[in-house]
């Protein structure tokens, strides 16, 4: 449920109501709107009559009963999109269309360097590379791990961009939060709800990937082990599904862009490189995003892909990054958005 305060109630009404909530036994989560605050109650739904009578309290506007099966991540609990705060001035989720870009792995201290200056120059405002990477293959390179968190600190040092790395079990997720200022769920831990639940409990940012058979639905209950865990800085990512179709890796779901938009306030990212797997298409496929409403893009970047440990046919070269940026930027302008 959704306790809707007044646009003047005062703080001890609003600590009045949420004392009551947790008498019936939910656990209240404040979201601060521009006008007025909204309380979500969230528990077993059980107690919907107790729940109502808080109607009747002071600074209360209304109780709306949330009908979604995931309420912090809905529209109804909250109505402008979250804008979320990676450092002093870096924001998804506000007019600014941020570009997440860097290697699928961390290689080598000259590599994500090399890697980090191009992506900043060509309009790039977050580094992405995997230091734990979990590959389908238990014989394939599984990423530098701690050595590989270092070097993208270093890549920060050098570059001011932020950074974002995957987390791939609880046990791991406070060394990478330590580093990273974006912390990433791949596809394959998109239902681990023992990391969810752990990432809901690190007051970092999260940018959540779909899985590759995840419903929409099942994406924002995902979200909703995070948010209910207190962390309420989560980024969406749509990455592609798993469908017939062979002729690319993944199939890009575009309409995942503006169902989400409907359905959350969270900001909504997209990865064209793992949607095709093939870096002939990324460039469309980003535009195409923008087009639909995305608040950003991950793409992978490589200053050699013939030779990356990983995801190298999809990689972009630097060259091919940088013209696709110019064109990004248009995009982004046609949308009403920036770069
Ligand atoms: C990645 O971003 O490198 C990655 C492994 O992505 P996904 O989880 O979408 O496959
Ligand atoms: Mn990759």
């Amino acid at each position: 449920m959704i306790i809707v305060m007044k646009a003047g109630a005062t703080k001890r009404e609003r600590d009045e109501v949420i004392k009551k909530i947790k008498e019936y036994g939910y656990t209240p989560h404040i979201i601060h709107g521009t006008t007025r605050d909204v309380i979500g109650a969230v528990g077993d739904e059980r107690g919907k009559v107790i729940l109502q009578s808080i109607e009747f309290m002071n600074g209360v506007e209304s109780v709306v009963p949330i009908l979604k099966p995931y309420k912090l991540a809905s529209r109804e609990v909250k109505k402008e999109t979250s804008v979320i705060k990676i450092n002093d001035t870096v924001a998804i989720g506000g007019k600014d269309i941020i570009v997440m870009a860097g290697p699928c792995a961390v290689e080598s201290e000259e590599q994500i360097i090399e890697v980090a200056r191009v992506v900043k120059n060509a309009g790039a405002k977050v580094l992405r590379g995997g230091a734990f990477k979990p590959r389908t293959s238990p014989y394939a390179f599984q990423g530098m791990k701690e050595e590989g968190l270092r070097l993208l600190a270093k890549a920060r040092e050098e570059t001011g961009l932020p950074i974002i790395t995957e987390v791939v079990n609880p046990e791991t997720a406070e060394l990478v939060a330590e580093y990273s200022d974006i912390l990433q769920i791949g596809t394959r831990n998109a239902q681990n709800f023992e990391l969810l639940k752990k990432l809901g409990q690190i007051q970092k940012p999260v940018l959540l990937k779909r899985g590759m058979s995840m419903t929409i639905q099942e994406l924002l209950m995902s979200a909703e082990y995070i948010l209910s865990e207190g962390n309420h800085a989560v980024i969406l990512c749509e990455r592609g599904i798993r469908t017939f179709e062979t002729a690319t890796r993944n199939t890009l779901d575009l309409s995942a862009i503006p169902v989400l938009k409907q359905k959350t306030h969270l900001p909504v990212v997209v990865d064209p490189s793992h949607a095709t797997g093939n870096y002939h298409y990324v460039a469309p496929m980003s535009f195409a995003a923008i087009a639909a409403g995305a608040d950003g893009l991950m793409v992978e970047v490589h200053p050699d892909p013939e030779h990356a440990s990983s995801d190298g046919p999809q990689s972009l070269k630097p060259e091919n990054f940088t013209a696709m940026m110019v064109k990004v930027r248009l995009f982004a302008e046609v949308a009403e958005r920036s770069l």
